[in-house]
């Protein structure tokens, strides 16, 4: 059986050193040693000075909406994973759904700007299979209209545009560092802003809105990371290169074998970008099979790949009613979502294993 995905994992006797000290400190949670020099690290690695890890990806987007002090409407895609959405909402606002570009599957710039309004309060795009939005033309219309941009990253630690790391775009950037991303602290995720004050704020919302012993400015929540999670992500970022190097392998190796398949649609490298190689999309569009087909079909054969994103988060029944929440105004996002599929990628999958699938696919 080949799996969608597989976590990567440190030596075992590097991740046992690394967390060694922790039996002499008894230091195991609330912003330790090693929680610390994670921080320290990732900001040597993205070039941010202002970035709060957080107990997951989806606790650290949910603060930094918090940490703005976002009210009304904001503007996303719904080509994206429940969490987006959910943090939105979750945050007391509204979202509003843009449609997305056929190509790159991410936030169409041109649609982002019929959706604003004067209640609009922030435009929260997704980086999605580890390429990137087009942040300049986002960028310009935030700035234009004097909203902020806060990028749900997940999918995108470790990706770089002409050397600056993906980070580095938008007011604010959420990765997640969960065992199935690139990049992972078992569970993990990072807030990363542009200034002390908002900083100062997030590292307070993680820790129950307590600022000092006496002191508790905000209506905060629990998302500190433990020193477990730190000292796994330390061991990752050591390989990380080296993991996105062997993921860059599997996928060269898929689009040797499925470029110019009748019916197949890849993703393009990005110009000036070097992609993480988190996923490997398949577009199914006038194949012999339609998307459900080959997904069954690869089942079947005991090769487990992901609709993903299906269902679009506008879809999705917990929304159903709600205004808005309507699949057939992005029209672009059903389309794509509707014919989808995202193949095993990880670092050790084996070329006789991507030779599997892509027999199964083209046969
Ligand atoms: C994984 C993911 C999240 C949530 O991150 P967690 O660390 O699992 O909470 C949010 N958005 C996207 C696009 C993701 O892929």
């Amino acid at each position: 059986m080949i799996n969608v995905t597989r976590s990567s994992m440190p030596p075992f006797e590097e991740y046992c050193e690394e967390i060694r000290g922790l039996w002499d400190s008894r230091w195991l949670t609330n912003m330790g040693e090693k929680h610390q020099a994670l921080e320290q690290a990732l900001r040597d690695y993205l070039g941010c000075d202002y970035l709060a890890l957080h107990t997951n990806g989806h606790l650290a987007l949910e603060n930094l909406l918090e940490a703005f002090g976002l009210k009304g409407e904001i503007i996303t895609t719904p080509f994206t994973f429940a969490s987006t959405t959910h943090a939105i909402v979750r945050c007391g606002c509204t979202p509003v759904f843009a449609d997305i570009d056929p190509v790159s599957f991410t936030l169409d710039p041109k649609k982002i700007e019929e959706k604003i309004t004067e209640k609009t309060a922030a435009i929260l795009p997704v980086h999605v299979y580890g390429r990137l939005c087009d942040v300049d033309a986002i960028a310009a219309i935030g700035k234009k209209h004097g909203i902020p941009v806060i990028y749900d990253a997940a999918h995108a630690f470790g990706v770089f545009r002409n050397g600056v790391s993906s980070a580095a775009f938008g007011d604010a950037a959420m990765f997640s560092f969960h065992a199935t991303k690139v990049f992972h602290s078992i569970e993990g995720g990072l807030a990363v802003c542009r200034n002390g004050e908002t900083l100062r704020r997030l590292n307070d919302l993680k820790n129950f809105g307590i600022h000092g012993p006496e002191e508790v400015p905000y209506v905060g929540g629990n998302a500190k990371m433990n020193e477990f999670c730190a000292a796994m992500g330390l061991c990752n970022l050591r390989h990380l290169e080296e993991e996105i190097g062997k993921r860059r392998r599997v996928v060269e190796h898929y689009r040797a074998r499925l470029e110019g398949a009748a019916g197949l649609q890849l993703s393009p490298d990005q110009e000036g970008v070097r992609s993480n190689n988190a996923y490997f999309p398949v577009v199914f569009d006038g194949f012999r099979l339609d998307r459900d087909q080959v997904f069954a079909r690869l089942a079947e054969k005991g090769v487990n790949t992901r609709k993903y994103f299906y269902p679009l988060t506008n879809s999705f029944a917990c929304y159903a009613g709600k205004p808005g929440f309507d699949p057939a105004e992005t029209p672009v996002a059903a389309h794509v979502a509707d014919r989808v599929l995202t193949l095993p990628l990880y670092a050790d999958l084996s070329g006789e294993d991507v030779d599997r699938i892509c027999d199964i696919i083209l046969k």
